[in-house]
């Protein structure tokens, strides 16, 4: 099979968040065993420029009444594994991705409008075959549309396009004067396709000429047909439920494995779990944390967001830093969220480090040193932090939510099931009880290994979910009538 993926963001060459592992991971697991292209844009990231690409196309693109020039480069990482990447200095040599602390840069829509177009453009030049287009989010939304009304050829003939949704919160919405730039028909600026009250939604494109949708775990799927978690769109996914599945990420073992990382102290294993302790000791002394290291040490590694639970967080932190433990946040992102977390850090100083800033390394230690990684999203498409608990013994306490609800079990006392907690609901008495809960478990050290064990001895490898992925191509390529 030929699959190409169009995607803004791919590791190593440029990440913000899941998007960028998917990006790169899952192309790549899916090389072992079929030919795969991934076309992206070229950010002039350092990893980008590390690596030997040759210039293999050159062209204009044309928007509204501009034209824009666009080079393609060639990087062959495996026989199986081709990247390409679109280059326009103007629009891609940025210091980010799509903006910077001052918000998203104000031409985001027509930066990746251009890449949409000239990378439909240079597969059609370069007469290349695809069976399988598998596109990303809104910034390569438009694809679908764009293969289906402007690339009617025999070359097209046969290609099926997947939409994958990593998060419904980001739709692409900008303003409707905008959808003149795209040079599609008139009609299509309506309610019943692009249009979003006044407003063009990019995912909406995605969502309706794509052959199938697809999202990041088998719950969100069911999660975006339902008001609550629409964001708008679930009305337009219900109407398109039919052709809607979910597959969990999966998560690269070689980068998160605590019997191999390279950033831990103590490396261990499921067999070797005294060693996991040493990592607690070793982050207190690095940290400053004047504690004795049998304490329980609670972990959050997180975007600062109102989507990963931080209203709920500031109502249970000064009710659960009454208990004996220790508590560590590592995140960045929302002014408004950071700046209420510092004044709680401030207040419970000895019970609470707040670290505020984006730290590969320190992810690595604290997925180590923690006991317990705590996660009240309100949503959560996949997430992938409490999946590199499981791998690190550290026990997770989660919203059933998402990916959240589909990665953890509750573990039962009785039968001795299970690789974590979950919660429902906001009320905080509830969630503290849960925890009070889990911390007398942690007590009994043989239960709690078992618990631990459960989670680490679980296979939520990349490897383990290509023959979802190649299920899912066969049978749209086989059983779904094209759309369109
Ligand atoms: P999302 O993509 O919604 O932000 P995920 O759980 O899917 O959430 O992925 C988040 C990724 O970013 C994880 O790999 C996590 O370890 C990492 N991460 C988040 N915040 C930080 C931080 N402050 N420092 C280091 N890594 C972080």
């Amino acid at each position: 099979m030929n699959i190409l993926f169009f995607t803004s963001e791919a590791i190593p060459f440029a990440k913000t968040g899941g998007l960028g592992d998917v990006g790169g991971l899952l192309p790549k697991a899916l090389a072992a065993s079929e030919k795969v292209f991934l076309i992206m844009p070229d950010y002039m990231t350092e990893n980008i420029k590390k690596i030997k690409t040759t210039p293999i196309e050159s062209f204009s693109v044309q928007i509204g009444s501009e034209t824009f020039s666009a080079i393609v480069k060639k990087a062959t990482i495996s026989p199986n594994f081709t990247v390409f990447f679109v280059s326009n200095e103007h629009f891609f040599a940025r210091e980010f991705l799509y903006g910077d602390s001052s918000g998203d840069y104000p031409d985001n829509f027509v930066r990746f409008l251009f890449f949409q177009l000239a990378a439909m453009e240079f597969v059609n030049k370069k007469h290349l075959h695809f069976d399988i287009f598998h596109c990303n989010d809104w910034q390569t939304a438009m694809i679908p549309l764009f293969l289906k009304l402007n690339y009617r050829s025999a070359l097209f003939e046969k290609t099926k396009v997947v939409f994958s949704i990593h998060n419904l919160g980001y739709q692409g919405t900008f303003a409707g004067s905008l959808f003149r730039e795209t040079g599609l028909p008139a009609y299509l600026f309506s309610p019943e396709y692009l249009e979003f009250y006044g407003k063009l939604n990019c995912l909406k494109a995605g969502i309706i000429f794509s052959d199938w949708i697809a999202t990041v775990s088998p719950t969100y799927a069911k999660e975006i047909i339902s008001t609550e978690k629409g964001f708008g769109l679930d009305g337009l996914l219900k109407k398109f439920s039919y052709k809607l599945s979910g597959i969990l990420n999966g998560v690269d073992y070689s980068q998160w494995d605590p019997q191999i990382d390279p950033f831990i102290a103590s490396q261990y294993s499921s067999q070797s779990l005294d060693r996991k302790n040493p990592n607690k000791q070793e982050l207190f002394s690095e940290l400053g944390i004047a504690k004795n290291s049998r304490i329980p040490l609670l972990a959050l590694i997180s975007r600062i967001s109102e989507q990963k639970g931080m209203d709920l967080l500031l109502k249970l932190l000064p009710v659960l830093l009454k208990e004996d433990l220790h508590f560590i946040l590592l995140g960045v992102g929302d002014g408004f969220w950071t700046e209420k977390l510092k004044e709680l850090a401030y207040q419970f100083a000895d019970k609470l480090t707040f670290l505020n800033y984006f730290d590969e390394k320190m992810a690595h230690q604290l997925e180590a040193a923690a006991d317990i990684l705590f996660m009240p999203s309100i949503y959560e498409p996949c997430g992938l932090n409490q999946i590199y608990s499981l791998k690190y013994g550290t026990v997770p306490i989660v919203r059933a939510t998402g990916g959240l609800q589909d990665s953890i079990q509750d573990f039962e006392p009785a039968t001795r099931q299970g690789n974590g907690f979950k919660f429902n609901g906001n009320d905080i008495k509830e969630i503290i009880k849960l925890i009070k809960r889990v911390l007398s478990m942690y007590e009994n050290r043989d239960l709690w290994r078992e618990i631990q064990k459960n989670g680490m001895m679980a296979d939520f490898s990349w490897q383990k979910v290509v023959p979802k992925y190649l299920a899912l191509y066969n049978k749209i390529l086989t059983e779904v009538p094209k759309n369109g």
